[in-house]
């Protein structure tokens, strides 16, 4: 079976409304977090920062402390079956504008049980409801 990593972070920002989460809408549709493949020789947090970077152009990010997590799915890709895990940190940016890059086609900021019901898929509602555990929903 075809292997994948990849790595992403939940990303937050403070706003007069409380948190707000960052969603990306994938080319196939679905609302997930920013993330990407992990390449060669790059830490995961590495390859966090360089994927928020070049699918939103944020660059002050910084790393929540305590919260690593990861999702795995099973999806076809050209006939053959792949297994992907992607590891997941929470991060904060004080940014607001996003400038989206051709690997997606929106983007939203939303509060935590909007972003929960956004979310396509449940593995990643089930991903952040774990960020709401560290008190860290609102
Ligand atoms: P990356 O952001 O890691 O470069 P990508 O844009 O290449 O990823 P994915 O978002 O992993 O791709 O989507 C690949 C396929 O997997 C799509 O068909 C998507 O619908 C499906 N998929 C994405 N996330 C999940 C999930 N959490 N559970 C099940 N299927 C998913």
């Amino acid at each position: 079976m075809l292997e994948e990593r990849s790595a992403g972070a939940i990303l937050y920002r403070e706003s007069p409304a409380g948190k707000l989460y960052l969603l990306l809408n994938y080319p196939s549709g679905h609302w997930d977090f920013v993330k990407g493949n992990i390449e060669k020789g790059e830490t995961l947090k590495q390859t966090v920062l360089r994927e928020i970077r070049e699918e939103t152009g944020i660059t002050d990010v910084s790393f929540i402390d305590g919260f690593e997590d990861r999702v795995q799915y099973h999806y076809q890709r050209d006939g053959s079956i792949v297994h992907k895990e992607v590891v997941f940190f929470l991060a904060k940016t004080s940014t607001e504008h996003v400038e989206l890059s051709h690997e997606h086609q929106g983007f939203i900021w939303l509060k935590f049980n909007d972003a929960l019901a956004k979310l396509t898929y449940k593995t990643a509602q089930n991903l952040m409801k774990k960020v709401s555990e560290l008190g860290f929903s609102t």
